[in-house]
């Protein structure tokens, strides 16, 4: 935030437009573009948009940096560059982002975002009843791993979004691809976490958690102690994810007796369309799989990405007839995407599936109650 008064004022009025937009929009399920933002507002609105259709992160956060460059700086001087053709001097602002400052200066709705606002709607149909019980998100990444927005800002969506809360789950340290974090890394975001939380007031909290790789012996890969101090966790595989059935199936079960384990994240692995190809799904005993979950009362992950559909409809009902929870996860990367949900939300509103044993329409109290009670 800004260090004098019109910078202050400048930031927070137009940080509540961009939050008032996203929210007011989803809620009135309005696809029209609406009046002229401010610049900040502009640039993350057309960001956020871009996210939610999976678009390259690269190219998004050229829209983020932009408005980070621009959220300190006193409303009269970006106004000011804007006239004088000079905001592209300023470090991470380039030709196109410099244009869609000028015409949010100007009062003009710039055409990218005229054309995004189309796109604005619901993501799925079928689910929006239960979309809009959900409370918050079990599962999303943030660029301490393999993310590509800081954690404030995911924070920052997410209460857009109308969450009361998020659970930060950045990867666990064997996932070196993803950056994983180690228990010192891991130990020094929650402090990050707790600072966070203390600016944001209450009424939204930024959960401490983890996706933690669940090992090919079934083990989880954090220490017990580093485990013992997060609110959710959500235990995957990685890994190895053509191993027997047997094998598998033993490995994940030994995962869901796991007294840290909440949930059992995108329990097949499999991808079904996206730029990563395609990849079939895990084998393994899903009965004894999903009757471990729900004697252990392990929320049985619904992973929203497109690109996952995870489980498969036929062991999401298999999951459902065995009496598990559920948890309606993004498994988001960058903030756009944590509106994710209204996929898993049509999935699971589609298999009949009591919105009561979906942990995140509970209020986050309950939540921290049921995913501490096996500790
Ligand atoms: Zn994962
Ligand atoms: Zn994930």
């Amino acid at each position: 935030m800004g260090d004098t008064p019109a910078a202050a004022s400048y930031c927070a009025g137009d940080l509540r437009y961009a939050g008032t937009g996203a929210v007011e929009e989803k809620k009135l399920g309005d696809n029209t573009s609406g009046a002229a933002r401010g610049p900040v507002s502009t640039l993350r609105r057309i960001a956020f948009l871009m996210e939610r259709q999976r678009e390259e992160t690269r190219r998004i956060e050229a829209f983020r940096n932009a408005a980070r460059t621009i959220l300190p700086l006193p409303e009269d001087e970006v106004r000011r560059r804007a006239e004088a053709g000079t905001l592209t001097e300023l470090a991470g602002i380039g030709p196109s982002t410099a244009a869609v400052i000028t015409d949010a200066c100007n009062g003009v709705v710039p055409e990218r975002l005229v054309a995004l606002e189309r796109t604005a709607g619901p993501l799925a149909r079928g689910g929006e009843e239960l979309r809009a019980r959900l409370r918050g998100d079990l599962h999303s990444h943030s660029d301490w791993s393999d993310g590509g927005s800081p954690l404030e800002e995911m924070a920052m969506t997410a209460m857009e979004l109308g969450h009361d809360y998020l659970v930060l789950t950045d990867h666990s340290p064997r996932l070196r691809v993803a950056n994983g974090l180690s228990a010192e890394r891991l130990s020094r975001q929650l402090g990050v976490v707790e600072a966070v939380n203390e600016h944001l007031g209450g009424s939204f909290t930024l959960l401490k958690g983890i996706e933690v790789d669940i090992l090919d012996d079934g083990a989880l890969d954090q220490t017990p102690e580093m485990l013992d101090r997060l609110d959710v966790r959500v235990a995957s595989v990685h890994s190895k994810l053509k191993m027997d059935a047997a094998a598998m199936t033993k490995r994940m079960i030994g995962a869901v007796r796991n007294p840290h384990a909440n949930v059992l994240g995108h329990c097949t692995g499999r991808l079904v369309t996206g730029n990563r190809g395609v990849r079939p799904q895990s084998q393994f005993d899903a009965h004894a799989v999903f009757g471990a979950c729900a004697e252990e009362g392990v929320a049985v992950e619904i992973n929203s990405r497109p690109e996952r559909r995870d489980p498969p409809t036929v062991l999401l009902e298999l999951a459902r007839d065995l009496g598990c929870l559920f948890s309606i996860d993004s498994d988001a990367h960058a903030p756009g995407q944590l509106d994710m949900l209204d996929h898993g939300a049509a999935r699971a509103s589609e298999a009949g599936i009591d919105p009561d044993r979906i942990v995140n329409t509970w209020k986050r109290d309950r939540l921290l109650e049921w995913a501490s009670a096996r500790l």
